[in-house]
């Protein structure tokens, strides 16, 4: 390694590489908080052609590396493992165009999330994804993971928006598929290998992505439901009666509903009574009053059909804001609870209700005194599971219930978060052996010594 050190230094400038006690404790972990460990170096490239030299190098040494982004990945995918060389994104920050015609922005991979939805707001455009981790979280990690968020229902995940790309494979090699077109057929779409999986494959360094105009006005409810299937039959009828403006259609059951009123501080409930369903619905559109009255008259005529129990629609800003604080509580509710397993999950949406209601009923025969809360973006199939115990050594067990059960539905074990490490021994679960001998003989042509973010995924 101290051969290939020097070779670093000689061909780096000072700044990009860090070694022992002056690498921050920041980028010995990724958000998931699994097993911290201190990177044999930390690389911090400035450009693509010193990421090219640097992966060069280590090609030429066999020497593995973790690439970072913002580190707010729940997989484990960004942590390092002994031995490797950290490679960070963090100084590839910046906005290389936006093209207001065009409704494109080309970004660095290491731009944070956040300040290109403001750029793109500034321009009167809007980049349909959003996450929590938005401050945090790298375009390029966007990319690595397929970042799911709020608006998926509408716009896709972040595969959807992304028309091109650049990348740095494991040999160094810049593959420049900076394509700005929505049609191009012509042969292979690479880009593919580099979205979702999780920075197996390539380095993505530059992205193209593609904005939407920005809607005038959001239309945001809260609901009250009975059942299950009272939700998926809402969904239905809003898809129709919406169209595309349907941006939102989260779901809380009443476990987590209860929880997190009970649980997080100033927040309270706007309903009077309790309900097994409460359903937050988001519209948008470019007609305040039509948009204010077409939304109007879809839910109370699916209160008036009893299909929903109550309806609450925000009449102000702040109204909205406390709705989506009840959603988003699950950040607060997360530090306050102890030995979460934490797991988002995807199921054909018409069993997403059996399935709940299956898992609660197995937890609770198996452990004592276990809480279940349960959430989700329930148009786009993807259920959030907390089940806790309050005691550590029952959280594997209990991640693994879950992973089987996901198996036993045929669903899929991550739906947004990735496999990363932490899912990795249960990746047969929701994929077949063929699909997966078939993912190994990709990283095999790719990555033919295995040094790029080795051991995860597969
Ligand atoms: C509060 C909070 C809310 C969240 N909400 C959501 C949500 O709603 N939807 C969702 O999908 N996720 C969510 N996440 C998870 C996380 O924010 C996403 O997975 C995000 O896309 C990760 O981006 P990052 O830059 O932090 O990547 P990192 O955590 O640094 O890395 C994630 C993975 O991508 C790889 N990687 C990073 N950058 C690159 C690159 N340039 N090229 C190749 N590989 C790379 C890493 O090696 C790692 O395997 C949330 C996380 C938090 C903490």
């Amino acid at each position: 390694m101290s051969i290939l050190l020097d070779q670093l230094k000689a061909s780096l400038d000072a700044s990009s590489l860090i070694l022992d006690d002056d690498i921050s404790d920041k980028y010995f972990v990724d958000w998931s908080g699994s097993k911290p460990c201190q990177p044999a170096a930390l690389l911090k490239p400035k450009t693509t052609e010193e990421l090219s030299a640097i992966m060069a190098l280590c090609h030429e040494h066999d020497q593995p590396v973790v690439v970072q982004g913002g580190l707010t990945g729940l997989s484990g995918g960004a942590t390092p493992q002994s031995g490797e060389f950290a490679i960070s994104l963090e100084r590839m920050n910046a906005i290389e165009e936006i093209d207001a015609t065009a409704m494109t922005l080309t970004a660095h991979a290491g731009t944070p999330l956040q300040l290109l939805q403001e750029v793109a707001a500034e321009h009167d455009l809007f980049l349909p994804l959003d996450l929590g981790a938005r401050g945090s979280c790298m375009i390029g990690g966007n990319v690595a993971t397929n970042a799911g968020g709020t608006e998926v229902i509408r716009y896709g995940m972040t595969r959807s928006m992304v028309l091109g790309l650049e990348a740095v494979l494991a040999d160094g090699t810049v593959i420049n598929a900076m394509n700005k077109m929505v049609k191009n057929n012509s042969g292979y779409d690479l880009k593919h290998l580099f979205i979702g999986s999780e920075g197996t494959l390539g380095i993505v360094t530059r992205v193209v992505l593609q904005l939407q105009p920005q809607s005038l006005n959001t239309h945001t409810a809260l609901c009250a439901l009975n059942s299950y299937e009272a939700v998926t039959q809402l969904l239905n009828i809003l898809k129709r009666s919406l169209g595309s403006g349907l941006t939102g259609f989260e779901l809380m059951w009443d476990n987590y509903y209860e929880k997190v009123i009970e649980t997080v501080p100033n927040l309270n409930s706007p309903f009077e009574e309790s309900h097994p369903f409460y359903l937050l619905i988001e519209y948008k559109d470019n007609d305040k009053i039509a948009g204010d009255q077409r939304f109007e008259s879809a839910l109370f005529a699916q209160f008036e059909a009893g299909l929903l129990t109550d309806v609450l629609i925000a009449q102000s800003l702040q109204d909205a804001a406390t709705f989506w604080q009840i959603r988003d509580g699950v950040g607060e509710l997360l530090q306050v609870l102890k030995s979460v397993s934490n797991q988002d999950v995807s199921l054909p949406v018409t069993d997403i209700g059996i399935f709940a209601e299956d898992l609660e009923k197995r937890l609770n025969d198996k452990y004592d005194n276990v809480g279940v809360l349960l959430f989700g973006h329930i148009g786009d199939n993807n259920l959030h599971v907390c089940a806790y115990t309050g005691r550590e050594e029952d959280k594997a067990e209990i991640n693994e219930d879950i992973m089987l059960m996901i198996g036993e539905y045929s669903g899929a074990i991550t739906a947004e978060h990735g496999i990363g490490v932490l899912k990795r021994d249960f990746l047969s679960l929701s994929r077949t052996d063929n699909e997966i001998a078939l993912m190994k003989t990709i990283k095999l042509a790719m990555d033919p010594k295995n040094i790029l973010n080795p051991g995860r995924v597969i």
